[in-house]
C-alpha cells in the first residue's frame, strides 16, 4: 500500500511530468472512484486548465487547478500509482487498470493506477470537504519531537503500532513502515503506550524520521530495501528472517486488524 515515502515519489514524479501541461480531455473508468463530481463535471472543470505544483499531506496527493477555484486531490487506496506516457502508447497496466487518464496538449496522458479500486480522487473548492484530511493529524515527517511525546503521553492506552497508524493522530505511515519503524526501534508492536520508557519512545521518533526519510531517498535512487531491513524479507527475500540474526524467525500477528510482523527476540 503506498505510505508516506510512496506518495512522495509520486508527488516528485507529478510534478515532475505533469505541471503546468495544458488538459485537453478527461476520462474516467470507474465513476465512483471520482469523488464530489460526476465525470462530465470533471471534464469542464479540469479542460483547458493545468495542474499547479502538488504537495503531499500524508498519504494525500493535492494539487489546485491554475486560475480555477478547484483543487484535485489525490489519495492511492490498496495499490495506487501514477504512469505518464504518450496518450497512444499506454502500457497494458495503464489501460485495463488506468481508472482516470487526463489527456495533455502536448499528446502525452497522466494516469491514474488504481487496480484494486480502494483509492479515490477528489475535486473540491476547499479541502476541508474531505473528512479524512480535515480530521487528519500532523505529516509524519513534520511533527515535532517534542509533540510526538506529547501525542504518546495523551493515548497511553493505546497500543504502539495502532496509534503510528492513525492518520488522525499521525499522518503518512501504515502497515508497512510501522512495522519497520518499530523493529528498527526494537519495540514489540503491541506494546501499550503506557509501558513505553522514554528511550524507547524517543527511538521509535527517531526511526520514524530515519526509515522515512531513507525510504524516499531509496525510492528517488531506485535502489533496492537494504538487508538490514525486515521489509527486504517480506517483501523482497521472502525468508522471514530477522535482519540482525537469520536465526529468528519474523512473527505474524494481527494487531489492530492489520498484519504486524516482528522479531520476537530482537524487539521487547
Ligand atoms: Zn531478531
Amino acid at each position: 500500500m503506498p505510505e508516506l515515502p510512496e506518495v512522495e515519489g509520486f508527488k516528485q514524479y507529478f510534478n515532475r511530468t505533469s505541471n503546468n501541461k495544458k488538459i485537453v480531455a478527461v476520462t474516467c473508468k470507474t465513476p465512483s472512484l471520482l469523488k464530489n463530481v460526476t465525470p462530465a463535471q470533471a471534464q469542464k472543470i479540469l479542460s483547458g486548465h493545468s495542474f499547479e505544483t502538488a504537495s503531499r499531506r500524508g498519504k494525500f496527493l493535492i494539487s489546485p487547478i491554475k486560475n480555477s477555484p478547484y483543487t484535485i486531490v489525490f489519495h492511492f487506496g490498496m495499490t495506487g500509482s501514477l504512469d505518464v506516457a504518450p496518450k497512444n502508447r499506454l502500457s497494458d497496466e495503464d489501460k485495463k487498470y488506468g481508472q482516470l487518464i487526463f489527456i495533455f496538449s502536448d499528446g502525452t496522458a497522466l494516469v491514474w493506477i488504481n487496480k484494486r479500486k480502494f483509492g479515490r480522487v477528489y475535486l473540491v473548492t476547499d479541502t476541508d470537504e474531505i473528512k479524512t484530511l480535515k480530521t487528519m493529524g500532523p505529516d509524519a515527517l513534520a511533527i515535532s519531537q517534542k509533540d510526538f511525546l506529547e501525542l504518546l503521553n495523551n493515548k497511553k492506552t493505546s497500543v504502539i503500532k495502532t496509534l503510528l497508524m492513525d492518520q488522525s493522530k499521525i499522518a503518512g505511515i501504515g502497515n508497512e513502515y510501522s512495522n519497520e519503524i518499530l523493529y528498527q526501534a526494537g519495540v514489540l508492536p503491541q506494546r501499550k503506550i503506557a509501558s513505553l520508557s522514554t528511550p524507547e519512545r524517543k527511538r521509535i521518533f527517531s526511526c520514524i524520521q530515519k526509515i522515512l526519510k531513507k525510504a524516499i531517498a531509496l525510492r528517488t535512487s531506485s535502489t533496492n530495501l537494504p538487508n538490514s531491513w525486515l521489509l527486504a524479507h517480506i517483501k523482497v527475500l521472502r525468508d522471514m528472517k530477522c535482519p540482525k540474526n537469520k536465526d529468528h524467525t519474523l512473527v505474524r500477528k494481527t494487531i489492530g486488524g492489520r498484519s504486524a510482523i516482528y522479531c520476537p527476540i530482537d524487539q521487547k
